[in-house]
């Protein structure tokens, strides 16, 4: 954050994206979102392609893209594919640099659900032509969260489960035992190639079920033990 006096910013700087905190009255600024690329087998099967067990891969969105669960959403511009991704979001606390998994833990505040919208068509056009995903995943009002909570409320994860449901019929079904790349495991890799600060938020990937949203549509979505997510549909705005 920039401690440079308002009458020396050429226009007021935005408000940093926050995300609240179950009982806490203070909110988490958000500093990065990282997204984790294939992270459930059975999705990485209905897109097509394989899990790379080698290491995994990354795109990250703006911390503007950040919304609250709870909010209405135009149906975003560019797409007629839009898709929604059930997600659980790792809430970095503390600094974290070249970790080993078996530290890495101590660098995680707390989890969230969350939703990875996606531009599917245009994620799937930027991926047949080796282009970057930026216009298909990194787009305004992109990134829906529900509070975070500590993670010493959620206890070891694993056994939990994850869905998603359209107008309430349930689109993807899951638990956090089908991860292939563990928090502890994703947080120790993501720290050898970033310095990993409080604010840093980490979505971990989507199960099987992925699919289309169309305006009208409400998205509702949990993970058991964690505040639930939930996302209306509205028409597209005119330009
Ligand atoms: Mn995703």
């Amino acid at each position: 954050m920039s401690a440079i006096a308002d009458d020396l910013l050429l226009f007021p700087a935005p408000a940093p994206a926050t995300v609240a905190v179950v009982g806490e009255s203070r909110r988490l600024p958000v500093n990065r979102i990282f997204c984790v690329g294939r992270n459930y087998a059975d999705h990485a099967k209905e897109m097509g392609v394989e899990v790379d067990r080698e290491a995994p891969f990354y795109f990250l969105k703006a911390a503007s893209a950040i919304v609250p669960t709870g909010a209405t959403v135009a149906y975003p511009p560019g797409t007629s594919n839009y898709h929604h991704e059930m997600e659980l979001v790792v809430a970095i606390g503390a600094p974290a640099w070249g970790v080993a998994a078996e530290q890495a833990m101590d660098a995680v505040l707390g989890y969230a659900c969350g939703l990875d919208m996606t531009r599917r068509d245009l994620q799937l056009d930027a991926r047949a032509k080796g282009r970057p995903w930026d216009l298909g995943k990194n787009f305004e009002q992109s990134a829906i969260i529900a509070p975070i909570l500590p993670k010493a409320q959620l206890g070891a994860l694993g056994p939990q489960r994850i869905w998603l449901a359209v107008d309430g019929v349930t689109r993807q079904d899951a638990h956090l035992s089908d991860l292939v790349w563990s928090v502890p495991e994703l947080v120790s890799h993501l720290s050898h190639y970033y310095h990993l600060r409080p604010g840093d938020l980490i979505y971990t990937g989507t199960p099987a079920g992925v699919g289309p949203v169309v305006a009208g549509n409400v998205v509702t979505g949990g993970i058991d033990g964690l505040p639930d997510i939930r996302l209306a549909i509205a028409a597209a705005e005119a330009m």
